[in-house]
């Protein structure tokens, strides 16, 4: 497949974009995500012709629908913004950008938490900039995280396995099938892959999905793969917890019982409650049952999603 691309705001990239003409480089995005991922920079207010330096700007009147004005100047901004990323972001859905990362609390870039002034002047944190809107209603299913959420390590963890799952249901939406049948087979198949990542994320959808797949293999649906898709980025946007990490280890244990030793299946069981007890990682438990189940250097598992739902290097729980 191709590389996963993801669009970010340029100036987190140490383009000096900026109002002031500085920037806000972020070595997560600009080093980490770099290397293994096409970064797609934009700035929507350089693009919109601002210039740099520039008046700064900020957004009035309703949070649902707000004006960008500028500053001192008063000057309306919004009708130019607004095209400019109406025509962005129809640009991003055909270069299929499996994710973005944006600079928070901008009146062009933020997610959440923009200050938006009320027409008496004064500043509430309940707005969302003018891209990160649209970006919402066109791309309503594509992971989108800004840079201080990447500060954390959970929520860097679960946006990075999203993009990277973005990415894959891309790939199947985009394989052409000759008929409903065909285009089963491949849902199947995806979902055979995806299955434990997906129980995971978020059982009782998966069960859903489970369902989805096994009923109509006798007479597919057209659209299967459009509700597939739909309720499986639903479902990858429930962050997996230790529980349903447990209830996944412990699934993969039965489902493998017969080719497991009974000596082997006691320690396995045993490093399952040390992680459920945080006395282990999960990644040490997903170590020792992939060399259980290696043959000719193989883990049996290795197409499975789960044991590797993005870059080693990307996945802190992995590291
Ligand atoms: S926050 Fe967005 S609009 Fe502002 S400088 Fe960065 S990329 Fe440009």
């Amino acid at each position: 497949m191709d590389r996963v691309r993801i669009a970010v705001s340029a100036c987190l990239l140490g383009e000096n974009v900026r109002y002031d003409g500085g920037h806000k480089y972020d070595p997560y995005v600009a080093e980490e995500l770099a290397a293994h991922c096409e970064l797609v920079p934009l700035c929507p207010e350089m693009e919109a012709g601002m210039g740099v330096p520039r008046e700064p700007v900020h957004l009035v009147g309703d949070p649902a629908a707000p004006r960008m004005i500028g500053n001192q100047s008063g000057e309306d901004w919004t009708v130019r913004v607004g095209a400019l990323v109406r025509e962005r972001v129809t640009q991003l859905g055909a270069m299929r950008i499996a994710g973005c990362v944006l600079k928070s609390r901008s009146p062009s870039c933020g997610i959440d938490g923009v200050d938006v002034a009320a027409e008496d002047g004064r500043l509430e944190p309940i707005g969302r900039g003018l891209l990160a809107a649209q970006l919402r209603r066109q791309l309503p299913s594509l992971p989108v995280e800004q840079e201080r959420g990447l500060h954390d390590v959970g929520r860097r963890e679960h946006f990075v396995v999203r993009v990277f799952a973005h990415h894959r249901l891309d790939g199947l939406l985009a394989t052409d099938a000759a008929d409903a049948s065909a285009a089963w087979g491949l849902v199947a198949e995806f979902h055979r892959r995806e299955s434990y990542l997906l129980t995971a994320h978020n059982p009782r959808n998966c069960a859903e999905l489970d369902r989805l797949v096994a009923v109509t293999a006798e007479r597919p649906p057209a659209d299967l793969r459009a509700r597939y898709a739909d309720l499986y980025t639903e479902t990858m946007r429930t962050c997996a917890t230790v529980v349903q990490h447990v209830a996944v280890l412990q699934r993969i244990l039965r489902d493998l019982r017969v080719q497991l030793t009974a000596r082997t299946q006691e320690d396995i069981t045993a490093a399952i409650a040390d992680y459920r007890d945080e006395r282990t990682s999960l990644v040490d438990v997903m170590n020792l049952i992939e060399r259980q189940l290696e043959t000719g250097g193989r883990s049996i598992l290795g197409d499975q999603s789960y044991f590797a739902p993005a870059p080693v290097e990307l996945w802190p729980c992995r590291r």
